[in-house]
C-alpha cells in the first residue's frame, strides 16, 4: 500500500456514508480537498492551462517528521502535452512520491512544479485536482450504481459521456452484460468486479476529469498479461490530449513512453527513451535483463494497439 490509499480509502469511506445520506451526492467530486496538511495560497487563483506544460525544477523532497533524510533530490524534467513520461527504479527509490507531489498530497521542500508556468502552490486546490488524476493500482468502489462510480468525478456528466468514458476504458461491453446494465449496483454491497474491471473502471472515472495531467501509480500490476494489454491500449488512447505519467514496476509498460526516467535513491539517475537506456548499457539496461532472465517475457510482447 502506497502513502496515497491509505488516507484515500478512509476519505472514500467518508464519502461513501455521505453517498448513501443524499442520493446525488455519490458524484460527489473534489473529495480530496478534505486533506488536513495542504493549504490554499490565501490568494490562490484557479489553475489556468494553455500548452499543457508540466515542469519539475530542482524539486527536493523530505517527508514531514522526516526532514533530516531527503527522498527526492534535485528532480527536474519537463513534460508536454500529449507526452508519456515513465518513472522506472529500484522499490524504494520515490517514484511514488515523486508523482504525489503534482496533485499537491504533499509539497515540495524546495524547488517548484509548475504547470504551464503557475506554480502549483499557488492555484486553488479544487483547480489543480480536476486537472491533476490518479489512476491507482487499488481503486475504490462506492457502493452505487457502476454509472455513479464512473462519474463521481463529474456531477454534471450525462449518459453519453459516461458511456464514451467507459468505451475507451474497455468497460462498456461488460458492463452491457451486467444484470442491470450501468444501473448495476457495484461495490461492497453489490456485483464485486475484477482487480482489471476495477482498474478500468478508474480509468473511465479519470477519463470523466478530462486531466491535464494523468498519473497511472503503477496501475497494471495485478492483472493478468491479457487485461494488462487492454488497459494499455486504453492508456495510450487517453495519452493524446495531456501528459502521462506512468510509474512502472514492470518495465512491459514503458517501453513506448517518450522519457523514461531513473530514478536511484531520490535522484534520477539515467534518462532517455526505451533504446537509448538500453544502448547506455547501465542501470536501466541491467533491471532490463534483470526483468527479463527473469521470466518476465512482457518485455517482448506486442502491446495490443488498437
Ligand atoms: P517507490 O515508489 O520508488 O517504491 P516511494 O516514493 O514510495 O518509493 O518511497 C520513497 C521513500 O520514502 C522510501 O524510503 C519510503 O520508505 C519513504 N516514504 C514513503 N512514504 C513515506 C511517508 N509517508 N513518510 C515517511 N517516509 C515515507
Amino acid at each position: 500500500m502506497t502513502v496515497l490509499q491509505m488516507p484515500v480509502r478512509q476519505i472514500g469511506l467518508m464519502v461513501n456514508a455521505f453517498a448513501r445520506a443524499s442520493t446525488c451526492g455519490s458524484r460527489l467530486f473534489g473529495f480530496l480537498d478534505l486533506d488536513v496538511a495542504i493549504k490554499e495560497a490565501p490568494h490562490a487563483r484557479p489553475l489556468e492551462i494553455s500548452e499543457g506544460t508540466m515542469r519539475f525544477e530542482n524539486v527536493s523532497f523530505s517527508y514531514p517528521g522526516a526532514e533530516n533524510r531527503q527522498t527526492l533530490r534535485n528532480i527536474s524534467f519537463q513534460a508536454r502535452r500529449g507526452e508519456t513520461i515513465a518513472i522506472v527504479g529500484p522499490p524504494g527509490s520515490g517514484k511514488s512520491t515523486m508523482a504525489h507531489l503534482i496533485p499537491r498530497f504533499y509539497d515540495v521542500t524546495s524547488g517548484s512544479i509548475t504547470l504551464d508556468g503557475q506554480d502549483i502552490r499557488h492555484v486553488t486546490l479544487s483547480s489543480l485536482r480536476r486537472a491533476v488524476a490518479v489512476v491507482q493500482q487499488d481503486a475504490f468502489l462506492f457502493t452505487t450504481t457502476v454509472e455513479n462510480n464512473i462519474a463521481y468525478g463529474d456531477p454534471w456528466a450525462n449518459e453519453s459521456r459516461i458511456e464514451r468514458a467507459s468505451e475507451s476504458a474497455q468497460l462498456h461491453n461488460y458492463i452491457l452484460g451486467l444484470p442491470a446494465g450501468y444501473k448495476t449496483v457495484v461495490g461492497e454491497r453489490g456485483v464485486s468486479l475484477s482487480g482489471g474491471q476495477r482498474q478500468r473502471l478508474t480509468i473511465a472515472r479519470a477519463m470523466m476529469l478530462r486531466p491535464s495531467v494523468i498519473i497511472f501509480d503503477d496501475a497494471t500490476a495485478a492483472v493478468d498479461a491479457a487485461t494488462e494489454q487492454r488497459i494499455r491500449s486504453a492508456m495510450r488512447r487517453f495519452a493524446t490530449d495531456r501528459v502521462t505519467i506512468i510509474i512502472a514496476h514492470r518495465l512491459s509498460s514503458v517501453m513506448h513512453a517518450d522519457q523514461i526516467l531513473f530514478v536511484e535513491n531520490g535522484e534520477i539517475v539515467e534518462r532517455g527513451t526505451h533504446d537509448e537506456l538500453l544502448a547506455k548499457a547501465a542501470r536501466y539496461k541491467a533491471l532490463h535483463d534483470l526483468q527479463t532472465h527473469a521470466g518476465n517475457d512482457m518485455l517482448n510482447d506486442d502491446d495490443g494497439a488498437s
